[in-house]
């Protein structure tokens, strides 16, 4: 017997393999754990960036639209390096067995991730199905909102930008907005922002747990306003939520407090293989 078919009881075996054959639909929310095995740094880990910041402000001072508004060039310095970090980063098997589980249930699967590390998409799950509710740092749009859509970052940019590098010259030209002139912005929601659905798919991500049959919640923390919505919303709707995640979390306690909830604890590139496996072909 494995790990996976040892902690999930025979009811919510029952209730999975149902789910899966009987044509359910399957929500996946991911937070910053998942992408920890792949080297990205936590949120709110001893390396998050949110404590490790730029040469002269913290983190928290830097992810707004009013600080973009007055120091665009070093915003954007920042930036340019976490999109760095990501971008040396590979997708890890967590990541990939979520791909799996879409090829899988192709329309019956969406994916809402708090994630702006891009890694969802290079492991093979679509725009499409993937809602990235805070952005990604592969994109960007103008700041002046002059119409001209979410674009990928310029590849003269280079994937490679040091720590503390504030662009300069050339490479700011690069982070002009084409149509308007004005600076291009990160596509990324910032702490003084609201949630939409023309950037961040708000309304669909919310529109996805009233029709999910089964909410998987990975790496996250439980400490943003959309995902506490979506994982409430699933709890009042008594389907079941499966909770993968290094530590316990409020996520953790609302699973475990639901008839049908399990908390998995550990690490995601664990667990979630084999789940998906399960869930596939239910043994
Ligand atoms: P968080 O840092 O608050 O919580 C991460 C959770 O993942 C923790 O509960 C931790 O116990 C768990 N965890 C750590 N390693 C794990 C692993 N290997 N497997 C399973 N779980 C693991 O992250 P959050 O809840 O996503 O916070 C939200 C904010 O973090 C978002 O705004 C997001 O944009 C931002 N963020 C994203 C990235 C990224 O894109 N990779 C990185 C850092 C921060």
């Amino acid at each position: 017997m494995s790990m996976t078919q040892a902690v999930i009881s025979e009811n919510l075996r029952q209730t999975l393999s149902r789910l899966i054959t009987g044509g359910g639909r399957v929500l996946a929310l991911t937070g910053a754990g998942i992408s920890a095995e792949s080297g990205i740094p936590t949120f709110r880990g001893p390396e998050g960036y949110w404590r490790v910041g730029s040469r002269n402000y913290r983190p928290e001072e830097l992810a707004t639209f009013a600080a973009f508004s007055q120091m665009p060039d070093e915003i954007w310095g920042w930036y340019l390096h976490r999109r760095s970090l990501c971008y040396g980063a590979q997708p890890n098997s967590a990541h990939l067995a979520l791909a799996h589980l879409e090829r899988e249930l192709a329309e019956r699967f969406v994916l809402v991730t708090q994630n702006v590390d891009g890694l969802h998409l290079r492991a093979g799950n679509s725009r499409e199905r993937s809602y990235e509710i805070h952005g990604n740092l592969d994109f960007t749009r103008c700041s002046a909102e002059c119409g001209a859509g979410i674009r990928s970052l310029p590849a003269g940019l280079g994937t490679d930008w040091p720590k503390d590098l504030i662009p300069t010259g050339a490479d700011q030209k690069y982070l002009c907005c084409r149509d308007c002139g004005a600076w291009l912005r990160p596509h990324v929601l910032w702490f003084d922002e609201c949630y939409d659905e023309e950037h961040y798919r708000w309304q669909s991500s919310m529109a996805a747990v009233e029709t999910a049959d089964l909410l998987l919640v990975i790496g996250t923390s439980g400490a943003t306003n959309l995902p506490m919505q979506i994982v409430q919303g699933a709890s009042r709707r008594k389907i079941p939520i499966l909770v993968v995640n290094a530590d316990p979390s409020p996520f953790a306690a609302i699973a475990e407090a639901s008839e049908f909830g399990v908390f998995l604890q550990g690490p995601a590139g664990t667990w979630l293989p084999p789940l998906v496996e399960f869930m596939i072909a239910p043994p």
